[in-house]
């Protein structure tokens, strides 16, 4: 249901009673042009996309994924969802910088929804612009395709189109506000849908701040839920089609569930979303609205990826219990039509037990472990982890070496092994600018003795967490400058020596198991390096791509893209240099500071990378 559209109206920001959409128009870009477009997601439409095309086309392109033209028989809306954003009720939000254009009917049969996000304002943009840039578009456009490429749910993105038209935004890094270019997204999902789309419906005495719809309320819930279900449901719809709180009790089931494989997906390549909001879940369980995430290079289980995430609400080790969190809510939300008693007892019978299931299946396939299962598994995952830890280990290079360690005791292959591993641990100089103390220290003290004096209100602030980390810093950083590369060499060897015991023994549980171990060697591998990717899109790589693109030269954005759409594949590139990798990863972490040169794609990042924050 939207209003009308009223030729008079501006699209200033305002309330939209009754209504969870609104239509809109695009506002036109000044000059569009094509950075990069992705033929697979593009394919999906049934449209036929060259890497490289002829000026002209990729012309024709940008006029229409910019939202200059518009597609025949679009029909552009906004919708209308709210959000707890940060643990509170946010009230209405919805797409204040997102258009809906419509739906196609790709040559599979499949129906899929089309997007331009930052087309401009709409009756949801609040305060704000409507529009992106381009590092922000670049991001989502690269991670979102990357993501579909390493098998994880998650929306598409068809094309990403620049601009010469600017907006002013804060950039952080350089402490200037400065110009950017408009620039357009084209997402790709069979629904936009949300969570907090269903936390429009809440009664208006709780809201906290502005009013979703006030008039036939329960009637557009309804609503929804039945074009939710029957639509992206519908084995649910028809196994249920007379008893609606049966049917409504399953689609919750359902949407635990893939809610819970999905985090399980993305604890397994240590990808953070970072703005795990109850309007950044999809409905359908898929990965949604990419900003500040990120992937995790040095393990750390408190790892957070967003810049504005004070307290580590989003950290990479909170998500699994966040999701939940939101799933809570949208449980809340969906009252009357199924009633509270019901969801909340599939939340807490369903979601940690499917998460666990479907995390330690992944895990043991990332291991190698093809043959058994067994319950000490799960142990020797978080014994795995907690090596990478104390060694300040790369998360993806160290899980895709693993396939190369040999069950047998021959000692020089171990020694070799152990030279690999080593490279991917954080040397001395990486972690002390991991390490390197943030706050001004008479500031710190400042906070210290305000802490004392009124503890309610600094953890009210929400800083304790903060400081306990910066005075983690100061302890470590101290500890740091005494440690040579010598003695962090040989504790690092000593933790791994120890964990690799452990995995030996596993492993020859399984060569018991069996007699063809060569077959099971072959095959274990096969299962390791489809499970353990070799390139995912680290800030770094992002962050080249975007400087490039920024300089108007978009072939970088091109060439990652296509990396990552295979990323578990060696490519010539990466064959070619292997056997130098170390060596160069060594080299390049040594000098980094000062070059930018070009790594291989899956080097751990270099030291001027830890200076990126994403907010
Ligand atoms: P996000 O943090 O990206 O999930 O966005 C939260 C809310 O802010 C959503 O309602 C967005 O549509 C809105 N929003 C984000 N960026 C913009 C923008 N540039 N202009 C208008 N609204 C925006
Ligand atoms: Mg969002
Ligand atoms: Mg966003």
């Amino acid at each position: 249901r939207s209003l009308p559209v009223d030729p008079s109206e501006d699209h200033a920001p305002r309330a939209v009673p009754g209504a969870c959409f609104a239509r809109v128009r695009p506002t036109p870009l000044s000059d569009p042009r094509l950075v990069a477009m992705s033929p697979p997601a593009m394919a999906l439409l049934g449209l036929e996309a060259e890497r490289e095309a002829e000026a002209e086309r990729e012309a024709e392109a940008a006029m229409y994924f910019s939202g200059n033209r518009l597609l025949p028989g679009s029909e552009p809306a906004a919708h209308c969802y709210c959000g707890h954003q940060f643990g509170s009720f946010a009230g209405q939000l919805g797409d204040g910088a997102a258009m809906y254009l419509g739906e196609v009917l790709g040559p599979s049969g499949a129906r899929w929804e089309l997007q331009l996000k930052g087309a401009g304002i709409t009756p949801f943009s609040r305060q704000a612009d409507g529009r992106k840039v381009l590092r922000s578009s670049i991001r989502e456009f690269l991670c979102s395709e990357a993501m579909f490429h390493l098998g994880i749910p998650t929306t598409r993105a068809g094309t990403c189109v620049t601009s010469d038209s600017e907006v002013v935004r804060d950039i952080f890094y350089d402490g200037n506000p400065k110009k950017e270019r408009c620039t357009v997204v084209l997402r790709i999902a069979p629904t936009f849908i949300r969570f907090g789309s269903f936390e429009i419906f809440k009664p208006p005495d709780e809201y906290t701040g502005r009013k979703g719809p006030s008039v036939n309320r329960n009637d557009i819930r309804v609503q929804m839920l039945d074009y939710v279900i029957g639509t992206f449901y519908p084995e649910i719809q028809e196994a249920h089609a007379d008893n609606s709180v049966q049917r409504n009790a399953a689609f919750f089931k359902e949407i635990t569930k893939r809610t819970a494989r999905l985090v399980a997906e993305w604890q397994c390549v240590g990808f953070c979303h970072g703005v795990l909001n109850t309007d950044n879940m999809s409905i359908v369980g898929l990965t949604i609205d990419y900003g500040p995430f990120g992937f995790m290079d040095r393990y750390d289980p408190e790892h957070i990826c967003n810049g504005s995430d004070n307290t580590g609400r989003y950290a990479y080790n909170k998500q699994p219990e966040i999701c939940k969190w939101n799933l809570g809510k949208l449980a809340e939300a969906l009252v009357p039509e199924l009633p509270l008693e019901i969801s909340e007892l599939i939340l807490e019978e369903e979601y940690d037990a499917e998460f666990e299931k479907h995390y330690l299946q992944k895990m043991r396939k990332k291991l190698g472990l093809i043959q058994l299962e067994l319950e000490e598994d799960s142990k020797l995952v978080s014994e795995l982890l907690e090596t990478m830890h104390l060694t300040g280990g790369d998360f993806t290079n160290i899980f895709h070496l693993l396939s190369s360690f040999s069950v047998d005791t021959d000692p020089s292959r171990l020694e070799d092994f152990l030279g690999k591993l080593m490279s991917q641990c954080a040397s001395v100089e990486e972690l002390r600018v991991a390490f390197k103390p943030q706050m001004d220290p008479r500031q710190l003290s400042m906070m210290l003795m305000l802490a004392q004096s009124n503890p309610q209100l600094f953890a009210l602030i929400g800083t304790k967490a903060n400081i306990n980390k910066e005075l983690e810093r100061i302890e470590q950083f101290s500890k740091l400058q005494q440690l040579t590369a010598a003695d962090l060499l040989s504790r690092n060897k000593r933790h791994w020596t120890e964990w690799l015991e452990k995995y030996r023994a596993r492993l020859h549980k399984e060569v018991e198991s069996i007699s063809d171990v060569d077959a099971w060697n072959t095959e274990r591998v096969k299962v390791m390096n489809s499970s353990n990717p070799k390139y995912i899109l680290r800030n770094y790589i992002a962050q080249n791509a975007i400087e490039a693109a920024e300089n108007g030269d978009f072939s970088e954005v091109r060439n990652v893209l296509k990396l990552l759409e295979n990323p578990f594949q060696e490519t010539e590139e990466s064959s070619e240099t292997d056997t130098k990798e170390e060596e160069a990863t060594a080299a390049a972490a040594a000098c980094a500071q000062a070059t930018r040169s070009r790594l291989p794609y899956c080097s751990k990042p270099p030291l001027w990378a830890s200076e990126l924050c994403v907010t």
